[in-house]
């Protein structure tokens, strides 16, 4: 139990910077906008409890317990599955299956797309406003 509450804790820190980094827009602190979407969005696509969903021998998701929306459960193949999907060696669907698979899922999806997009905005933003 004591497990289970901590990583619901690490899921609600990730949704937490996410929001805080886009309520900082209105200060325009372009470096805290980044490093916290960025430190949201890892933290939801890499250490958020999640179910594995890799494509089993038969053909279904696996429902073992993983970590982040990327990660896989205890088995490696189901680990490396969802990189594979993103680097080509496997059919891209693979690296998404089972991001919209319950509601827990599909609001850590779309938390961590919104803090994806919101640390591309602040990072070009930051970089446009550093060039001479
Ligand atoms: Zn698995």
């Amino acid at each position: 139990m004591a497990g289970k509450k901590r990583n619901s804790r690490i899921e609600h820190l990730g949704h937490l910077l996410v929001l805080i980094s886009l309520a900082l827009w209105l200060r325009q602190d372009l470096i805290l906008i980044t490093s916290l979407s960025g430190a949201g969005t890892s933290l939801l696509l890499f250490w958020a409890p999640s179910t594995c969903s890799a494509p089993t021998q038969k053909k279904e998701p696996c429902r073992n317990n993983s970590k982040g929306l990327l990660g896989g459960c205890h088995i490696t193949q189901h680990r490396w599955a969802r990189y594979s999907g993103l680097f080509g060696t496997e059919p891209v669907s693979d690296a998404f299956t089972g991001w919209f698979s319950n509601a827990q899922r599909k609001s850590a999806t779309a938390v961590m797309a919104i803090g994806f997009l919101n640390l591309v905005a602040s990072g070009g933003a930051l970089t446009f406003t550093s060039l001479p």
